[in-house]
């Protein structure tokens, strides 16, 4: 899916001319004063600006509420290398954003095309955004596949605490594309800074000074940069991670599931870090633990996370013949969870205490071989592995049983 995507969204000819503007705006890269404290380690070389971020935003921001399709994921902490070019080469093609990163916010909080890595839509050619599928918290982010937290619109959050005189009057950016060039938010707070009207189609625009960059919308959609004026950098980013493992020492990837997040929290005491998310589960099938099935709509718990011995995930279940569409289960092992979770005073799923699913969950124990070879291609129904970054690819939702 991710080629046909790619060799879609190709090159486009640049044709519209972007404006000139009478003001300069403010170069600040290598001003540690132009970042939040969450960049650390900033420095310059004659060709490049680098930092490091753990990839969360400041604590005050509310991640994950608002969300109305999740995908079981927690912003966790990441280890971002990001070294940003100084010297940006204009292309005379402008390049299209294909999904998946396309820069990095001055808080150190990567910045993703808006577009998630579902089907093409008809009507676009494009993936579906993660806006309009209701993907995004009130800050314009998520968490992805890769437990990361990363914004695919505007970082509300973010410019709101940057304030009038960083965005407005110093002009300074609010991030930076993989091509270079800065990102700034003019127009958020002072509407005499309006240059919607003058963007060209990649959302750019020169100053005085002859430099290019792009500028963010202030409603409806929040668009950050809609094409890459300059060549993006290969080495834009490097981000260490590992996923989190479930009791069998799996790598739990969560599957989506419909979860309107009403609550996202971290409680942390010690060495001991829960991630607890509270919401609506919308319409699914569950599988009980005397194997029969149950749909469940609107129904309130909690997804959660502190260490292999105490989580609660939905996992998709066995395949079974007499499944119409996808059962998924309740995963709750409660064996080392510890008091900081507060796991009584905690709306619940119904947790599966039946006998154990494979065929998810990885290879099973004991190195028995598979009763079968895994068919090329997506492996036996599943997503393909993941890739740093993303959400999974939008799935049919669960049929309704008669
Ligand atoms: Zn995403």
């Amino acid at each position: 899916m991710l080629s046909i995507i790619s060799s879609v969204l190709a090159v486009l000819p640049s044709t519209a001319q972007a404006h000139e503007l009478k003001f300069k705006i403010e170069k600040c890269g290598c001003d540690a004063s132009c970042y939040t404290k969450e960049v650390k380690s900033l420095t310059c070389t004659d060709s490049d600006i680098r930092f490091k971020s753990r990839g969360l935003p400041h604590k005050s921001h509310s991640l994950m509420k608002g969300i109305t399709a999740s995908n079981q994921q927690f912003p966790t902490i990441h280890d971002h290398n990001i070294t940003i070019t100084r010297s940006p080469q204009e292309s005379w093609l402008t390049k299209s954003t294909a999904p998946g990163a396309i820069g990095i916010a001055v808080n150190g909080v990567p910045i993703f095309s808006p577009d998630t890595q579902g089907p093409m839509q008809f009507l676009t050619g494009r993936p579906a955004s993660a806006l309009e599928k209701g993907e995004l918290d009130e800050c314009g982010g998520h968490a992805g596949r890769g437990d990361d937290y990363h914004y695919h619109v505007a970082p509300k959050c973010l410019i709101k605490d940057l304030g009038p005189t960083h965005v407005e009057v110093k002009k300074r950016p609010i991030g930076y594309a993989m091509d270079g060039y800065p990102i700034l938010a003019l127009g958020w707070f002072d509407r005499k800074n309006n240059i919607e009207s003058l963007l060209d189609k990649c959302r750019g625009i020169y100053d005085s000074k002859k430099q290019y960059f792009y500028n963010v919308m202030h409603k409806p959609k929040w668009n950050i940069l809609d094409c890459f004026k300059g060549i993006p950098q290969r080495n834009f980013n490097r981000d260490l991670w590992k996923h989190r493992q479930d009791r069998y020492s799996n790598e739990i990837i969560g599957s989506p599931i419909a979860f309107v997040v009403e609550k996202y929290q971290l409680k942390t005491k010690g060495d001991h870090k829960c991630h607890i998310m509270t919401g609506m589960l919308k319409n699914e099938q569950l599988l009980q633990t005397d194997m029969s099935i149950k749909h469940v709509g609107r129904k309130r718990g909690t997804l959660f996370y502190c260490n292999s011995g105490c989580y609660g995930q939905f996992f998709e279940a066995d395949r079974n013949a007499s499944f119409r569409g996808r059962v998924m289960y309740f995963e709750r092992p409660t064996d080392n969870c510890p008091a900081v979770l507060g796991l009584a005073g905690l709306p619940m799923f119904k947790a599966y205490e039946g006998r154990r699913q494979l065929q998810h969950r990885g290879p099973p124990p004991g190195g028995v071989q598979r009763r079968r070879p895994p068919p090329a291609g997506p492996r036996n129904g599943r997503p393909p592995p993941p890739r740093p970054g993303d959400t999974w690819p939008s799935r049919p939702p669960p049929r309704r049983w008669p």
